[in-house]
């Protein structure tokens, strides 16, 4: 998104000059380059999730490359705790020597029973060292948990994971068993040398009075569209997903992107208005966190992104809640000071 500054630079001197942050495909590295906005490209991040990415692209096996998804979870967040570089894509990286992969002494029967981002995983793994590898999903399409963690704002790379292990299935010959439920009967019958057992987790249900009522859901059926959206929101738990969850119901309904380029071109809303309703937070939501900090597993890099935005949608954040009870329309809990609070007129609970 800095190929403008590369661009107006290279206007006003004579010497190379290098545009980077978030060009992370070759396609992408191309169009920069041949529309003369610059006349070399950096990636840094793109390289650590695939240090092959400019042999591949020479080959021109696109598809081929593990696409950095801008998480900054293991490289720059990393950094600034000072510990080692790692990516959540690749699983070597910062481990090459210990991690190389060896010839197989022996071809195996691999069953991995999930296809969420573990078992994808161990999958591709198996196969490119030449195990017979089978992935069994009780879904009709593979991915699990990567088919809803790209619909929160700003994790739409996220969606490229899945792109990647389409291909990667078919080119390695693995082999998909959808809508397979496993039962111990079914991995006897199937007989495998080896299982991997990747089948996710779901959230824990908090003990709390009333959390089984009819207007509290999941964080992750909101994002599946499985849940409605309110106008008046309280999320419990204000952790990574918990704050994610507030920027994304915030921001529900609000002018999409395409309408703003198409309301601005045609100049039948003033840029200005278009802007604001563009950024607007029109649902009301409360984020209650039972710790004294917000957000405990978000890194640094994204940490402060995140709570800026809901800052800038209005969404309420409060710390240190004990929640005491769930009611039609009420939670009902005790402050940081011990105090009781209650917030009224609420249409859903979603829980993180
Ligand atoms: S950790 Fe995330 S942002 Fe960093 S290189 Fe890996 S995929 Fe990219």
């Amino acid at each position: 998104c800095y190929t403008y500054l590369a661009e107006n630079i290279k206007k006003h001197v004579s010497i190379p000059i290098f545009s980077s942050n978030r060009i992370n495909t070759p396609e992408l590295a191309e169009q920069v380059l041949m529309a003369g906005k610059a006349d070399a490209i950096c990636i840094g991040r793109g390289l650590i999730a695939d240090p092959y990415l400019p042999m591949k692209a020479r080959k021109g096996d696109l598809r081929d490359i593990m696409n950095c998804i801008a998480c900054n979870q293991g490289c720059f967040d990393n950094v600034f705790r000072m510990m080692p570089v790692t990516c959540l894509r690749n699983a070597r990286a910062g481990n090459e020597a210990r991690t190389e992969l060896k010839p197989l002494k022996e071809k195996k029967k691999v069953m991995v029973i999930g296809s969420g981002p573990g078992g994808l995983e161990a999958a591709r793994v198996a196969a490119i060292r030449g195990h017979e590898v089978h992935i069994f999903e009780k879904e009709d399409k593979i991915g699990g948990l990567l088919n809803i963690i790209w619909v929160p704002p700003g994790r739409n790379e996220f969606k490229r994971m899945i792109e990647n292990y389409t291909y990667w299935i078919q080119k390695h010959g693995i082999r998909m068993h959808l809508q397979q439920e496993v039962s111990i009967e079914k991995v006897k019958e199937f007989n495998p040398d080896v299982v991997f057992i990747a089948t996710g987790s779901k959230p824990t249900r908090p003990p709390i009075k009333g959390i089984d009522r009819k207007n509290i859901y999941w964080a992750n059926d909101v994002f599946s569209g499985d849940a409605p959206v309110g106008k008046n929101n309280v999320i419990i738990g204000g952790g990574a997903t918990g704050i994610e969850l507030a920027i994304f119901l915030a921001k529900y309904g609000t002018l999409s992107r395409e309408s703003f380029d198409f309301l601005t071109f045609y100049k039948a809303l003033e840029t200005d208005i278009a802007l604001e309703m563009l950024h607007e937070g029109r649902n009301q939501v409360t984020v209650l966190e039972m710790l004294p900090k917000l957000g405990s597993a978000l890194g640094k890099t994204t940490k402060w992104v995140l709570l800026d935005k809901c800052d800038a949608l209005g969404v309420k954040l409060i710390t240190g809640a004990n929640i005491q009870e769930i009611g039609d329309d009420y939670v009902n809990y005790l402050d940081a000071a011990d105090k009781e609070q209650v917030i009224n007129n609420i249409d859903y609970v979603q829980s993180d």
